[in-house]
């Protein structure tokens, strides 16, 4: 679903990005972690072109992203991301901020729209709180309107950003806990987290990444148990 060959990336002299080669496949979860400023938020915002990339390959679903204003366009309506900071439109109810992208992008009228968007707000265990507005909710219920939102639009591929680091601890859960049946639904996700727990339940792939590097990537399996540099050994006993 996601094809990164030799990616390059400058912010002016700053090289973010260092020849990056990843692939997810479908229904393949990829866990990506790594110190703050190591350039992995920079990585998934390049693949909805959120960012933009100098040289390499960046190609999703079989569509390769260039300037292509069509393909970008294209390849947003099959990426759903969720950030750190939930971005939910302060002045819509949930309700209302899950319905407008199906309703103006797809089309979909009002009351299908609102059968969707109450479909996916059970899944994610907020349907009570459909009329009420963001502020109203707590930053976990948030993140899970946040995510809601996103579905609404049925991604092939879902991108995470640190979904859980701006929340409370008591929050956490909450929302790692719709991730994981997100993933076992067979969704594709790439995520970038610190959430350890998480990544041995749910990862197929761990990618460790360092000044712009992939420095290591492996199965959970071997990744917690023997990683190879002594990079990832460091970053892994401080978070662990
Ligand atoms: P991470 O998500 O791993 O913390 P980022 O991808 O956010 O890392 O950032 C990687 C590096 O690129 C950091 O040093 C950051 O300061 C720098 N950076 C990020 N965005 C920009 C930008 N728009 N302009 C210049 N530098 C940036
Ligand atoms: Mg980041």
């Amino acid at each position: 679903m996601i094809r990164i060959e030799a990616v390059n990336k400058w912010f002016d002299d700053f090289h973010v990005l260092k020849d990056i080669d990843l692939t997810v496949g479908a229904g393949e979860k990829v866990v990506v972690c790594g110190p703050s400023g190591s350039g992995k938020s920079t990585l998934i915002r390049c693949i909805n072109r959120l960012e933009s990339h100098e040289q390499g390959l960046i190609e999703v679903d079989g569509i390769e992203l260039t300037d292509d204003n069509k393909r970008i366009s294209e390849i947003r309506s099959e990426v759903g991301m969720v950030f750190q900071q939930f971005n939910l439109f302060p002045h819509l109810t949930v309700l209302e901020n899950c319905t407008l992208g199906p309703i103006r992008a797809r089309g979909l009228s009002k009351t299908d729209a609102r059968a969707l968007a109450m479909e996916f707000l059970e899944k994610v265990r907020i349907p009570e709180q459909a009329d009420k507005y963001p502020s109203q909710l707590s930053g976990g219920q948030q993140q899970r309107v946040a995510i809601a939102r996103s579905l609404c639009m049925r991604p092939k591929i879902m991108l995470f950003d640190e979904p859980t680091s701006a929340l409370d601890p008591e929050m956490i859960n909450e929302v790692l806990d719709v991730m994981t049946e997100l993933a076992e639904s067979g969704m594709t996700m790439l995520c970038v987290t610190h959430e350890m727990g998480f990544a041995r339940r749910v990862a197929d792939t761990m990618v460790f990444m360092d000044h712009g590097e992939i420095v290591e990537m492996a199965s959970p399996e071997t990744f917690f148990s023997t990683p190879k540099s002594d990079r990832c050994k460091d970053f892994l006993e401080k978070i662990l």
